[in-house]
């Protein structure tokens, strides 16, 4: 079996959308600070390309979960693998994700950060799923909703390759060529 990505959202459409998701935060939080919550790995290369476009003060913070459950499906439950290095309490945050599928972990995420005490709290996610979703989620920003495929690039991964492509792909696998 070979591997080929097709592209779904290219370089320029997504560079674009960010810019415009940018100047929306921009504006909304005008006159405060903003603390961009990167949850990893996936959200990092959309966190870093995102803060670049933001024109209000930003300071970053970045935390690493596991989901409990199966490889196909989150249970929800989250562990946390690596912690927030600084209190949430009294600031703005703003949770910046790769992408929203049933939204278990991230409603479950959303509630543990909820608990430390931010001022705000919101979402903005690179890429939504609204077909897949299970758990309500509300989402602040989103760049794109897609349909339910598998994608890869711009951070997410197919069994941790696939991160650095600068576009947002799916996977197809295609039958070597048999030749006698
Ligand atoms: P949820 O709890 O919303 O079902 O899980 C969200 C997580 O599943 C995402 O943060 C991401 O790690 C993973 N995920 C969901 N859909 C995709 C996808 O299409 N591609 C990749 N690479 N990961 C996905």
């Amino acid at each position: 079996m070979s591997e080929k990505v097709r592209v779904m959202l290219s370089e320029e459409a997504v560079d674009k959308k960010i810019q415009e998701i940018g100047e929306q935060i921009s504006r909304d939080y005008e006159g405060k600070q903003v603390h961009l919550v990167c949850v990893l790995k996936g959200g990092s290369f959309f966190m870093c390309e995102l803060a670049k476009r933001i024109t209000v003060p930003v300071s970053l913070d970045f935390m690493s979960v596991s989901s409990y459950g199966s490889e196909t499906k989150s249970s929800g439950v989250v562990r946390i693998v690596k912690d927030l290095d600084e209190p949430l309490k009294d600031k703005d945050v703003l949770v910046v994700e790769d992408i929203i599928d049933s939204g278990r972990t991230l409603s479950y995420l959303l509630e543990m950060l909820r608990d430390r005490g931010p001022k705000s709290l919101k979402l903005c996610t690179l890429l939504d799923k609204p077909e897949r979703r299970v758990v309500d989620v509300h989402v602040d920003y989103t760049c794109f909703q897609i349909p339910d495929e598998f994608v890869v690039g711009y951070g997410l991964d197919y069994d941790q390759r696939y991160r650095n492509l600068p576009y947002i792909g799916v996977v197809e696998f295609e039958d070597e060529e048999v030749i006698d």
